[in-house]
């Protein structure tokens, strides 16, 4: 009967040390070898120093004829085997002593073809050498790239490098594009619709908004290699002015931009639509809707083909709620004359189109300040000319005074003009606009369908009971955007 020895390692406290004996246990007896010697290694790890010693003393009892195998449950309990030279000596010479090793969970370990186990060992050293050395390749060239202060990283749209290798130089290609971004972005333009200017995904607009070296001239580079992180400042031109930068971030944390604003109402096909389901039916004070389109292609009675001509359009009551019947009451009428009406009532208004916005207070000049104090202490960080130096201390110290000297003054709100009168945003205005704008006057001053001597017309100012004394103040658009009557 042969005999062998077991060899067990664990980690302080685990109860893998029982099972491991376990399966070796089982395993010798199958193989009819009497385990005659255990070794019991504990703490885990192995440059611990624990494990060199015990397998020294098994090579030796080997070497003795004290037993000829040594069984472990999986090679990794016998090395390191991240060290591979380590792995390799130890099999050459449990090998070179005269035994084996028999790796219950890897039955082809050190056993049959132990040659070409070297061969592999020496092969997955060769690789473990090159990926080693690639990486510290890779790390005297970042050490290169930091030395010269070049620059290492991703970059937004519009930036590239020049320069050679390790000692590029990041610039940005197309500063004009970049500051009219900036400027879209800072006035509400949604990302979506800057995007489709300049042809870039909107993630890209927001990467490149984000980019804070656009307006702090510095680009924060860093490299991490074996968990040691290197970061260097990279000087770049900067782009925009940080009051700009800032404004436009601002929009972005915000979420502000157009296309998260509610447009409400589902989409409307055709042009004119916009009357559609504006007005209150006079009979049953259902909608009214705009009967428009193409008469059909086959004759409702008779099935045959005709050929479709365009309707008169009229406006119809839509009954009311779920049923959406004519009440019959109200017969319908052309809508020309109705459409021509209302659309009377905007497109030749003068008056001002009014937002709720800022009036008075300088908290955002403030805050403009602040990140023109981040701007010099990133550069601060970066220059190493002396007279840039003084300059960037000289305004940092004019900065820090103007911000501890700043008296806030409370921002007021209030409606202001906007720049566009009543007819400019209806006369622009697609349906959607034209919609809203019908709606709220009708809301805020009324707006209902009246007969006068069988001709049907418009009177506006019929909201409340008969029309009251304020019936034509403030329309209130939405958005923060109002008119006076
Ligand atoms: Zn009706």
């Amino acid at each position: 009967m042969a005999l062998g020895a077991g060899f067990v390692r664990v980690s302080t406290g685990s109860q893998d040390e029982a099972s491991q004996i376990k399966v070796i246990t089982a395993d010798a007896a199958r193989r009819g070898i009497t385990i005659v010697r255990w070794f019991r290694l504990h703490g885990y790890s192995a440059s611990h120093g624990t494990q060199e010693p015990a397998l020294r003393e098994a090579i030796a009892e080997i070497e003795r004829g004290d037993y000829s195998t040594l069984m472990v449950t999986e090679s990794s309990r016998l090395d390191r085997r991240e060290d591979l030279d380590a792995q390799a000596e130890i099999l050459l010479a449990i090998r070179a002593a005269g035994g084996d090793i028999i790796s219950i969970s890897e039955p082809q370990f050190g056993q049959t073809d132990f040659a070409g186990r070297i061969v592999t060992l020496a092969a997955q050293y060769m690789n473990a050498a090159k990926s080693k050395e690639v990486k510290s390749n890779t790390y005297r060239g970042i050490m290169m790239i930091r030395d010269n202060k070049a620059h290492h990283g991703p970059l937004p749209a519009f930036w590239a490098t020049k320069g050679v290798r390790y000692a590029k130089q990041a610039w940005c290609e197309n500063p004009g594009a970049v500051v009219d971004i900036y400027k879209r972005v800072a006035s509400n333009e949604s990302l979506a619709a800057v995007g489709r200017a300049y042809d870039l995904y909107p993630n890209s607009i927001k990467n490149l908004i984000r980019f804070a070296p656009n307006h702090t001239g510095v680009i924060e580079c860093s490299y991490t290699h074996e968990g040691q992180t290197e970061t260097w400042a990279h000087q770049v031109e900067a782009v925009v002015e940080s009051a700009l930068w800032w404004r436009a971030n601002k929009v972005l944390d915000a979420n502000l931009t157009e296309s998260r604003t509610n447009k409400g109402g589902r989409p409307v096909a055709s042009p004119a639509n916009w009357i559609s389901g504006i007005l209150d039916c006079p009979g049953c004070a259902g909608k009214i809707f705009l009967n428009a389109g193409m008469t059909p292609a086959k004759d409702a009675r008779t099935g045959k083909p005709r050929v479709p001509k365009p309707r008169t359009p009229k406006l119809r009551c839509g009954g009311q709620g779920k049923r959406r019947v004519a009440c019959g009451a109200f017969k319908g009428i052309d809508a020309q004359p109705i459409v021509d009406v209302v659309s009377g009532i905007f497109a030749n208004d003068t008056t001002d189109i009014l937002a709720f916005q800022r009036v008075a207070g300088n908290a955002h000049e403030l805050d403009e300040l602040q990140a023109g104090l981040r701007k010099i202490q990133a550069r601060l960080s970066a220059t190493e000319d002396d007279d840039e130096l003084d300059r960037l201390v000289a305004e940092r110290k004019r900065i820090k005074a103007r911000i501890e000297g700043f008296v806030i003054v409370a921002d007021r709100y209030d409606y202001a003009p906007t720049g566009q009168t009543v007819a400019e945003m209806w006369n622009a205005g697609d349906d959607a606009v034209k919609r809203g704008m019908a709606r709220a006057v009708k809301a805020s001053w009324g707006l209902a369908l009246a007969e006068r001597d069988g001709q049907w017309g418009v009177s506006v100012g019929t909201a409340g009971e008969a029309g009251s004394a304020d019936s034509m103040g403030i329309v209130d658009l939405g958005n923060g955007l109002c008119f006076r009557g």
